[in-house]
């Protein structure tokens, strides 16, 4: 039984359950605990950061080429929870430090 929660975004919250802390799609889809990195919970596409637009076409093509956009997708529904920009190779961005 949820007591307690906190929206993240449009599509993810935080949610106190029977003592414990989840991620949670708007799916109900539980994408981990509050401890770790709801994005390791994701199905993951990484792309050139060319391809989010125009405006994202880099003038130093070595450089664009050691970063990488990613897109962070609920496994159960397919609903985008994140995006973010990183050099290729590095671990997911952990950027939500839950306090319920
Ligand atoms: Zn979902």
């Amino acid at each position: 039984m949820e007591r307690q929660q906190v929206l993240i975004g449009d599509n993810l919250r935080l949610a106190r359950v029977e003592g414990a802390i989840y991620f949670i799609c708007a799916c109900g889809q539980t994408l981990g605990s509050g401890d770790e990195n709801f994005k390791d919970y994701c199905l993951v596409e990484e792309s050139a950061t060319a391809s989010i637009g125009a405006g994202y076409k880099a003038s130093d093509q070595g450089m664009a080429d050691q970063v990488c956009f990613r897109e962070f997708f609920c496994p159960s529904c397919g609903l985008r929870q994140a995006t973010e920009i990183a050099r290729v190779g590095d671990p997911y961005l952990s950027d939500i430090q839950p306090r319920l």
